[in-house]
């Protein structure tokens, strides 16, 4: 069997972690890095491991240049070629917009959308030499529709659509695929702030009628990252219940 290569950012935690299971399971060899959650990302690989694949995972910073950098490299140093790439890092913020500031802006941009594109700068040569290549990026729900409270959030996530529309455009040709996958409300660390009845009155919102899970959106990306696929590119796939 010809072995595959996911690098997948954040996989520490929430839906990365369960997206390099899945993938892992279906014999990938899976690239990850996180940045702070080093007990969790350690018995993450040591669960990968079990799948009888080969795993490589870094502590880094992807609001660093450097640390992407030495990410990437590592990674194909390790497995030569990268087959998917997930950016799924992202934090959240939830503020009124007149009390954020310029930190707040950095924080949010620096995280979800200055990683997304020198993690995607750094792979993309991998891919090109290969000339095949499937790249997934990790959008929202807000990004779409936008959300109160999460403007800069929700900014960031569109500018995640943009991102993953444009790139399609540049390297369709070269038998590169991108799209986004925008979920909704997901139940990890990220919505812990949350409360049970803020929660259940979201759910009773949606047309389905229950709460999406990490595993809904890891089936997805590994739908999008198959040959069944590649006829798909450019699109922001929503998994959301029905929320709109
Ligand atoms: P999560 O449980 O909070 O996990 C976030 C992951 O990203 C962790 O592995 C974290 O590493 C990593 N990370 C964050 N900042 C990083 C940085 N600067 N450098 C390296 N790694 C970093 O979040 P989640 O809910 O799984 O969200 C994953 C993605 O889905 C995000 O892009 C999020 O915006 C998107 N999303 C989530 C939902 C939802 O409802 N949960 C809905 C729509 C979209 P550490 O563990 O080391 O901190």
């Amino acid at each position: 069997m010809i072995e595959k290569t996911l690098l997948i950012t954040g996989a520490s935690r929430g839906i990365g972690a369960e997206i390099a299971k899945l993938f892992a399971q279906n014999g990938y060899n899976i690239s990850f890095c996180y940045k702070t959650s080093e007990k969790e990302a350690k018995a993450i690989e040591n669960e990968l491991l079990k799948y009888n694949v080969k795993v490589y995972s870094q502590k880094a910073d992807l609001t660093q240049s450097c640390e992407i950098k030495s990410f990437v490299d590592n990674t194909i140093s390790k497995f030569k070629k990268i087959d998917v790439l997930i950016n799924n890092a992202g934090v959240g913020l939830q503020k009124l917009f007149i009390d954020c500031d310029e930190n707040d802006y950095e924080y949010i941009f620096n995280s979800n959308i200055k990683s997304m594109i020198l993690v995607t700068k750094f792979v993309l040569p991998n891919m090109l030499k290969y000339k095949k290549g499937k790249i997934i990026n990790i959008s929202s729900i807000w990004g779409e529709i936008g959300g109160s409270c999460e403007v800069l959030y929700s900014a960031s996530k569109s500018a995640c659509i943009g991102f993953t529309k444009a790139l399609s455009k540049e390297y369709g040709l070269e038998n590169i695929n991108v799209n986004a996958i925008s979920p909704g409300f997901i139940l990890t660390d990220m919505n812990n702030n949350l409360s049970e009845k803020e929660i259940e009155d979201y759910k009773n919102t949606l047309s389905l009628n229950k709460l999406g899970t990490t595993s809904d959106v890891a089936e997805l990306a590994l739908f999008l990252a198959s040959k069944k696929s590649d006829y798909i590119t450019g699109q922001i796939i929503g998994i959301n219940g029905g929320a709109y």
